[in-house]
């Protein structure tokens, strides 16, 4: 294959240059981070899964009228996107109190939050992704009233059909992670969702059990990555059922 030129790479994932002018090859790759990267592992099978699901993901969302980059699946590790401004903001949905919400707060894990409620971190790694407030946004000119608003609706729209798909198959969406985008179009500027949507930026807790089917799994320490997210997919109908475990690349794609 021709080599392709690297745009960016990230912790989970390479970005190429496209085939086309506005186009990029989002790569999912095998390693795992948690605490800003001060933990690290490779979890064999896990970018061929997250490029699974998350085409999966974004292509319901399409479906509902959500505007998202994802144009194609390539292949296992791969999918064609389209390249956006990624806004410096991480917008955090979270329907039940966990993670940073319950130590900041003081709420028990597991409490149901009286509403949905979206949040948004700056992107900085060396700042290790603090959470700002609409004042600080506006101040700094991260994004406008109208950016904020827009992301704010278009969050909950992805809360909604998450929340449908997981409950539908036994799983509670604790909570989540978007990333969002500017493209433009004919001089107008829109927002669409960008990065991924898998178990790497979720929390996902079986209803029945409660056991944790997510990332914190590695945070933790809980048992294997790699089942906890071949369990999540198998039951969104995204492996066929019976499948081998997902490192079995033949059996996936
Ligand atoms: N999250 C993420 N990337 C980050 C930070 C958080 O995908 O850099 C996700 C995380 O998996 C969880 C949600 O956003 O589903 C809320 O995370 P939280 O603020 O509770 O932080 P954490 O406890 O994960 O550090």
């Amino acid at each position: 294959m021709a080599r392709r030129k690297l745009v960016y790479e990230g912790k989970a994932k390479i970005l190429y240059e496209g085939p086309e002018p506005g186009t990029l090859v989002q790569y999912f790759k095998d390693d795992a981070t948690a605490f800003n990267a001060q933990k690290k592992d490779v979890i064999e099978g896990k970018g061929v899964l997250n490029n699974r699901m998350s085409e999966f993901f974004m292509a319901g969302l399409a479906a509902v009228g959500v505007p998202t980059h994802f144009i194609r699946r390539l292949n296992m590790r791969e999918q064609l996107i389209r390249s956006v401004e990624i806004i410096p903001l991480e917008v955090v949905v979270r329907n039940v109190a966990a993670g940073s919400l319950a130590k900041r707060l003081g709420l028990t894990e597991g409490e149901a939050l009286p509403r949905p409620i979206v949040e948004f971190y700056l992107k900085d790694d060396k700042l290790g992704d603090p959470l700002v407030a609409e004042e600080h946004i506006l101040a700094f000119g991260w994004a406008q009233q109208q950016d904020l608003d827009d992301m704010v609706s278009l969050a909950l729209r992805v809360n909604d059909f998450l929340s449908g798909c997981m409950m539908a198959v036994g799983i509670k969406l604790v909570d989540f992670k978007i990333e969002i985008g500017r493209i433009w179009q004919d001089d107008f500027m829109r927002l669409i969702l960008a990065d991924e949507i898998s178990p790497d930026s979720c929390r996902l807790w079986d209803i029945e059990t409660g056991k944790k089917l997510d990332k914190d799994v590695f945070r933790e320490d809980l048992g294997s990555l790699s089942e906890a997210y071949t369990e999540v997919a198998r039951r969104l109908g995204v492996l066929p059922a019976n499948s081998g475990p997902a490192v079995r690349p033949h059996l996936v794609n």
